[in-house]
């Protein structure tokens, strides 16, 4: 194994840092001395994950909770590992459980066909198969959580279920830090087709593109300040104005 030095990993909100291996991008969040991790990368992001920690002064024994936005294998991740090992608790809302679990994913509600003209597609396959993410690795054992649930796990994001880029498709709002940890439901780079600015997910990576539009209402009354996208760099401003943004850029 190697043990290359790591710098700690960039603090994009208080107390919450942003890791990536290139593909996803997951969040730790620190709130008083407890970890919670959101969303658990690629399979592959696994090493990067435990040098994070390293650089952090953190062991793996220090996450309390690992909570996932929605079922899809680059969000899932290394997650069922982290629960072995740390041990800890994966959280999903329970529409996304089942595929969690191992059940057959949903198929987006555009064929990739569209895409192939794109570099960026590329780049993102090719990540995806380098971080061992073309399907997930099944969490053995989940908790569950409901729409508004508030989460008893560091941090105590409160989740919003936002139906539409999975069944189970949910944001975590961390309301002490003003931050929105908006998953897949509001990106700001697209992964097939590289465009970036606010947007949702490109509909070949999304089960229901007009519910996923239509469901961000849902968003308007959080007093968020920033937004912390698993794929893109983070947005500072009112999510009324993320959600506008959103919508005008429409399906891609
Ligand atoms: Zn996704």
């Amino acid at each position: 194994m190697s043990h290359a030095p790591q710098s700690p990993p960039a603090e994009v909100a208080p107390g919450i840092r942003r890791l990536t291996g290139g593909v996803s991008n997951f969040y730790l969040v620190e709130d008083s001395g407890g970890l919670t991790l959101v969303d658990a990368g690629t399979p592959g992001d696994w090493q990067l994950f435990l040098r994070s920690l390293d650089a952090l002064g953190r062991r793996l024994g220090d996450v309390d909770a690992v909570v996932l936005t929605h079922a899809h294998p680059d969000h899932v991740g290394f997650a069922e590992r982290a629960r072995r090992e740390a041990p800890t608790n994966v959280w999903v809302h329970e529409d996304d459980a089942a595929v969690a679990q191992g059940a057959k994913l949903g198929k987006g509600d555009a064929g990739l066909a569209r895409y192939l003209a794109r570099t960026e597609f590329y780049r993102t396959f090719a990540g995806l198969v380098r971080g061992k993410a073309t399907k997930i690795v099944p969490v053995v054992e989940v908790s569950t959580f409901a729409d508004d649930e508030v989460l008893d796990v560091p941090g105590k994001p409160r989740a919003v279920h936002i139906p539409g880029h999975t069944p189970g498709n949910a944001v975590l709002f961390f309301e002490s830090r003003r931050a929105l940890l908006s998953g897949d439901t509001l990106v700001t780079r697209n992964p097939l087709t590289g465009r970036t600015g606010l947007q949702v997910m490109p509909s070949g990576f999304t089960q229901d593109t007009a519910q996923a539009l239509a469901s961000l209402s849902a968003l308007a009354d959080l007093n968020a300040e920033v937004v912390l996208p698993a794929h893109g760099d983070p947005w500072h401003g009112p999510i009324s104005q993320a959600v506008q943004l959103a919508r005008a850029a429409g399906p891609s």
